[in-house]
């Protein structure tokens, strides 16, 4: 079973972005804000933000208490979008209940949507046009291109229609010519539906959903998935995808969790950041 590891494949989106960032004349700047404490949003932005920098970018982390009323995030969006020196905004999911993750997103300008989630860059994306691509999806794309896993004319089915993840790996997928199906909580027969894919994704958030007898022998599985089921002796975090560890025995590649989708969403994070500033900045 060939195990696809993300860090290699990040690692060459990053040795890309050195030799464009060595040509421009200016460095960009990426600018995540972060509601609140919650655990798992610190760690993502504090690895964003190290990563970015790592790059030789310049990255800020603006936070903001968790009961920050949806105005004045929506007000400082608004600074961020004004401001010409600012070439990406990120803002980390989930976000506290009194905001809405859609008004937010609705706010951004497009143009510095490096999470690529907008309307704009969504429609743009559904229609085939240039568009900044949503992180998570784009890095699937690249790693399976990456170990040259065919996906033109191929049977892919993708569990999970979240607009983060299931929806946008859809058009990209179609992108690809693959034959998309897009499978969800309410899909009737999900053993059955998966069986059919030459390529399965799951995105999901449920530790072991999917089990050997769902997944075709041969099939390439690739594990969105990422679930925290307790704590190491060392109080590190424990993790585990979606995929029962036991689809090792009958899938021809697998993406391990970790190692695997994660580091490719900071790597596609990155390189949009990139290129929303030279569209924008047209150098
Ligand atoms: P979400 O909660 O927004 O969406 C989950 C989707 O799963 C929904 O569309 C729902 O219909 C579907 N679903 C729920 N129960 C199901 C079931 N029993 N059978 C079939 N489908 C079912 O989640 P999300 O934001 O898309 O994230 C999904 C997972 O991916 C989470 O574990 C998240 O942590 C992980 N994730 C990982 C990365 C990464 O970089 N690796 C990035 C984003 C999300």
């Amino acid at each position: 079973m060939l195990r696809l590891a993300g860090p290699p494949v990040a690692e060459a989106v990053y040795a890309e972005l050195r030799a464009l960032l060595a040509q421009m004349p200016y460095v960009p700047h990426l600018r995540v804000v972060r509601l609140g404490d919650d655990p798992a949003s610190v760690a993502y932005v504090r690895l964003k933000d190290r990563q970015a920098r790592r790059l030789g970018l310049s990255s800020q982390v603006d936070v903001f208490p968790a009961g920050t009323p949806q105005e004045a995030l929506l007000a400082h969006i608004a600074r961020l979008n004004a401001d010409p020196g600012v070439d990406g905004i990120l803002v980390q999911s989930p976000l506290p209940p009194q905001v809405d993750f859609n008004a937010v997103l609705q706010a951004i300008d497009p143009q510095k949507d490096v999470d690529g989630l907008t309307p704009l860059n969504t429609g743009r994306l559904w229609m085939g046009l240039e568009a900044l691509e949503s992180c998570t999806p784009a890095g699937v794309v690249r790693l399976l291109k990456h170990y040259r896993i065919p996906l033109a004319g191929r049977e892919v089915v993708i569990v999970g229609r979240s607009n983060l993840v299931g929806k946008p790996l859809a058009a990209l997928m179609l992108r690809e010519n693959a034959t998309v199906t897009l499978a969800h909580s309410r899909t009737h027969n999900l053993p059955e539906v998966c069986r059919r894919a030459d390529v399965l994704v799951v995105a999901v958030g449920r530790p072991g959903l999917i089990t050997p007898e769902m997944v075709r022998p041969g099939a390439v599985v690739v594990d969105v998935g990422i679930n925290r089921v307790g704590q190491s002796p060392e109080g590190r975090d424990i993790l585990v995808g979606d995929v029962a560890p036991e689809v090792a025995q009958v899938a021809s590649a697998l993406t391990p969790v970790p190692g695997g989708v994660g580091p490719m969403t900071v790597a596609m994070l990155l390189y949009n950041t990139v290129k929303a500033a030279r569209w924008r900045r047209g150098v």
